[in-house]
């Protein structure tokens, strides 16, 4: 069995049955007899149990959100935000059986036309730290593109996946076409990059796991995608409003308690502009309020185990830069409070490798030129930002970023209808938006002759 723990209280919530190589075989094999079925329902009744299955999720919308919050830790406002968009990734994914058109190309002798076809069963393999609606991200537009699934959510955050198997098929999802394996990654997980009947693996996780399953999956020639760690950059010039980026700040990277891949957990502020940005990102951190994930007035919860929190830990040794933190509840929890480190060389251990805890590094630069070099002096390229008011340099730098997903004078990454994925070593592949179905189907081309060869 797998004891799933509560991080806010550490106490054991529900005991799940522990799946293993058997059950991902036999999750497999009722996923491969439900894809003839599934891909044949007709384009635009695929699309209305995907709107049913998004109007069942919404019925259950509260007690789905309480549960999330329960076992990842993270604020009920945060959790109630993530379930909204499950349901609105189903209504948008909704949209796609009937839009997935070919093109007609033009070729001598007759008449050259291109399908979308599905993959087949698709392994899903998700984190722990947005579990179902990561999860949605890539159940949706797999359903929508008439692809069956095999969904692997972390062991440590299994219960809101076993609750979407459960009401797939409440909704009229045919059975066998939704398919959730709740066991270890090195086991389960596995196992769906090895199986011969696997076409594709989706992952989101750590940059070290994404290597070895593309490494694995290269064995079958498997469809990869990846969304893999960040250390995204906040850069800050001085004639931005500096108030506003501060106040931004915090929830930018302490948001989720740091556990995001797209944390902006590298401050790089224009030195001239540093004294004021920070005096006024000490009154925003120090106010944040961190606490009971089911209180409505909670911003930041805890980490997701004592393993996490020991690691964030590492990063902060005594002799650490501390410039200011906020608060962190006493008493049983796996608790850390939101730490600012400056100043911060881009070198340092804290600035290059991904906490993926609340700890954020404050760096200075003197010009537009050193901030642009500092921002891509990373092995990652996941997400970041730009605060200034000269709308020409915020463009200019936008596209001297090596980064998949930038916003300007904001911190906001992930929109439904909008494609979301990394440079670098932060992943391959998009999801989200029209650009995910690519990633759902191979591209099919007909020839038919009109003329005698
Ligand atoms: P992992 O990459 O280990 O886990 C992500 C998923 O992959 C989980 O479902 C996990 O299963 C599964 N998995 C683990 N090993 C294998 C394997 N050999 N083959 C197939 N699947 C596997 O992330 P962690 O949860 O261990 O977190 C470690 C670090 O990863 C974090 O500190 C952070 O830096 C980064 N991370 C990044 C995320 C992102 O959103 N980009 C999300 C989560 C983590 P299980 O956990 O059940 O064993």
């Amino acid at each position: 069995m797998i004891e799933v723990v509560e991080p806010a209280t550490e106490q054991v919530m529900a005991e799940v049955p522990r799946a293993g190589v058997e059950e991902t075989d036999a999750a497999v094999a009722a996923a491969k007899a439900a894809f003839g079925e599934w891909r044949a329902v007709a384009p635009g009744d695929r699309a209305t149990l995907l709107r049913r299955l998004a109007d069942a999720i919404e019925a259950r919308a509260e007690e789905l959100t309480r549960l999330e919050a329960r076992n990842a830790g993270k604020p009920i406002s945060d959790s109630r935000a993530e379930i909204a968009m499950v349901i609105e990734s189903f209504r948008y994914y909704a949209g796609a059986p009937e839009r997935l058109t070919g093109k007609t190309i033009p070729v001598a002798g007759g008449v050259d036309m291109t399908f979308h076809e599905p993959l087949g069963v698709v392994g899903l393999i998700t984190p722990w730290n947005f579990p179902l609606v990561i999860a949605s991200w890539k159940v949706a537009p797999a359903l929508a593109a008439g692809n069956t699934i095999v969904l692997k959510p972390a062991e440590l955050t299994p219960l809101t996946a076993l609750e979407l198997e459960r009401i797939a098929p409440q909704a009229g999802i045919p059975e066998g076409v939704v398919n959730v394996v709740a066991g270890p990654g090195s086991v389960c997980g596995q196992r769906l990059v090895e199986h011969p009947d696997v076409a594709k693996i989706a992952f989101t996780g750590s940059t070290e796991v994404g290597r070895g399953i593309a490494a694995g999956a290269a064995q079958t020639i498997k469809r990869v995608t990846l969304e893999l760690g960040g250390k995204s950059a906040n850069v800050i010039f001085a004639d931005a409003d500096l108030e506003a980026a501060a106040a931004a700040a915090p929830l930018a990277v302490f948001g989720n308690a740091g556990q995001d891949c797209c944390a902006r957990s590298r401050i790089l502020v224009e030195r001239s502009g540093m004294d004021e940005f920070m005096a006024a990102l000490e009154r925003a951190v120090t106010e944040m309020r961190v606490g009971d994930p089911l209180s409505e007035e909670t911003e930041m919860g805890p980490l997701i185990s004592a393993g996490q929190r020991e690691t964030v830990a590492s990063y902060v040794p005594d002799e650490a830069p501390v410039a200011f933190r906020g608060s962190a509840p006493d008493g049983p929890g796996f608790w850390y409070p939101p730490t600012v480190l400056a100043p911060v060389s881009n070198s340092d251990r804290a600035a290059a490798e991904e906490i993926f805890g609340p700890v954020a590094c404050v760096i200075p630069f003197e010009d537009e030129a050193e901030g642009v070099r500092l921002a891509n002096d990373t092995i990652y390229g996941l997400s970041g930002s730009i605060w200034t008011r000269d709308g020409a340099r915020a463009l200019r730098v936008a596209r001297e970023i090596e980064t998949g997903v930038l916003s300007i004078n904001s911190n906001s990454s992930v929109r439904v209808a909008t494609p979301f994925g990394g440079f670098k070593q932060s992943g391959v592949g998009r999801e989200l938006g029209p650009d995910a179905l690519d990633h759902y189907t191979n591209v099919k081309n007909v020839f038919y002759a009109t003329e005698e060869s």
